[in-house]
């Protein structure tokens, strides 16, 4: 196929030019004058517009915001959307982070998968549809995200700025083709506790988690006890019914009670162990009274308990396109007689936030606790037959002889941050993932499979 041959003689430029934005440390930092997101993250930006130049594309850069590189005429634009900035490298690394040593052939480096290589297989890929001349009706568009990392702020400064793409895709997750993500909110169950009737034992405060979208898997309370020995015995006793890891240390007429649970993505609360939860059913044992502390302890433990689908709480939306609501409690913080607990649902496709609020204000009606959503990002749902999702899947199966899956996930990827485009690649079934993890790498081989898939993908979407 002339395609494949012609990214093949790129071979060694496309890896260049790889390594030298990896060599880039384009984490976030402090914002400078037209540079939003700090010098390192707006060097890899430059750097990727002055290789785009190279390679003959008109480039734009929005204030240093975000920037493309753009090929072709027509009233419209195909858009491919990846990122230059990165997490932090962390320990843990074989070979230094930031070199681009190669090994075994693979280009090691943070960033290297996420998101770097993938987006300059991309540009690649455009580039070989322009050296070979082909017929496009379409404008192509390889855009340079900067902030993806760290709350996607330059997708605001793009929308407000230029129109959206007809179609495209992001490589920055995994293959074959991510065709639904399910609705994303972060809301926060507030109440005053006042004074009410104690009971033998107080709650001064609980601690628990650390982010929303996290499975907590620690979770803190400090009691003040008449008869601290008495907690004690009520906490031996439910670690030994329950077998979770809870247990109890005494300072004078305060009991610390402490449990672990398993950490998870908030996301997939089922593979973990909500230690907040662990913590809220040994509470409930205690002589706590009848006051607003105890009522709000017995409310989260009779309508969520250890569930994770919000079934119990009535929320429990599901469809066959995503599956079911996943309910994540994520933090607790209750002190000065005031709780907040911050969950993380995550709603199905085929539903609307509204939907699920008017049973979420269902269940709270009379009971005083208050609701405040933090955020949401809307569902993304492409039907089976729509010609997008059948572009990728042809050029999929062409290019791996693999089966085109559709995947649905309940988390969210860059693809939510822009209208009318999917999430293609570049991870492939059965091959590791370690984005934000030591050790990142791409094998060259896969980079250049990577090129050819995005180079027929956008030819498919663009001719
Ligand atoms: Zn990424």
């Amino acid at each position: 196929m002339e395609l494949n041959q012609q990214i093949e003689r790129y071979k060694d430029d496309l890896v260049q030019s790889v390594q030298e934005l990896v060599r880039i440390r384009s984490v976030q930092e402090e914002a400078l004058e037209g540079m939003p997101f700090g010098a390192a993250v707006n060097e890899a930006l430059n750097k990727a517009l002055a290789l785009s130049r190279e390679m003959g594309f008109r480039t734009v850069n929005l204030d240093g915001y975000i920037g493309y590189a753009e090929y072709g005429e027509g009233e419209d634009y195909v858009g491919v959307l990846g990122h230059l900035d990165v997490v932090p490298e962390g320990d843990g690394w074989l070979y230094p982070p930031y070199a681009a040593e190669i090994h075994d052939g693979k280009i090691y480096g943070r960033g290297t998968m996420d998101d770097k290589a993938p987006i300059v297989a991309a540009l690649f890929g455009l580039k070989a549809l322009k050296d070979l001349q082909l017929p496009l009706k379409h404008r192509v568009r390889v855009i340079f995200g900067t902030n993806e990392e760290s709350g996607c702020q330059e997708m605001e400064h793009y929308l407000a700025h230029e129109k959206v793409p007809i179609s495209g895709f992001t490589p920055d997750a995994e293959y074959p083709i991510i065709y639904a993500e399910k609705g994303i909110t972060f809301l926060d169950l507030v109440k005053e506790l006042g004074r009410g009737d104690e009971g033998e034992v107080v709650i001064k405060s609980i601690k628990g988690g650390q982010r929303a979208n996290m499975v907590p898997d620690y979770c803190e309370a400090a009691i003040l006890a008449k008869d601290p020995a008495q907690v004690s015995q009520i906490v031996e006793d439910f670690a030994g019914t329950t077998g979770y890891p809870i247990w109890a240390e005494s300072q004078d007429n305060t009991v610390f009670i402490k449990t672990k649970g398993v950490s998870a993505h908030g996301s997939l609360p089922h593979l973990g162990k909500n230690a907040i939860m662990q913590m809220f059913q040994c509470l409930e044992k205690l002589p706590l009274g009848n006051g607003e502390t105890a009522k709000f302890i017995a409310f989260l433990n009779n309508y969520v308990g250890m569930e994770t689908d919000g079934k119990s709480f009535g929320v429990g939306l599901e469809d066959k396109e995503s599956g079911k609501l996943s309910f994540n409690v994520g933090i607790i913080s209750l002190e000065n007689n005031e709780v907040r607990l911050t969950l993380n649902l995550r709603y199905p496709v085929t539903y609307r936030l509204e939907d699920m609020l008017d049973l979420l204000y269902q269940r709270l009606e009379g009971t005083g606790i208050g609701v405040e959503l933090s955020l949401h990002q809307k569902p993304l749902y492409f039907p089976v037959d729509h010609p997008l999702i059948k572009s990728l899947q042809k050029v999929y199966t062409e290019q791996t002889g693999q089966e085109a899956t559709l995947l649905a996930i309940g988390g969210g990827t860059y693809a939510k941050e822009m209208p009318n485009i999917v999430a293609f690649g570049p991870i492939l079934p059965g091959e590791e993932d370690l984005d934000h993890q030591a050790n990142e790498y791409i094998e060259i081989e896969h980079l250049l499979l990577n090129a050819k898939i995005y180079a027929h993908a956008i030819y498919e979407l663009a001719k």
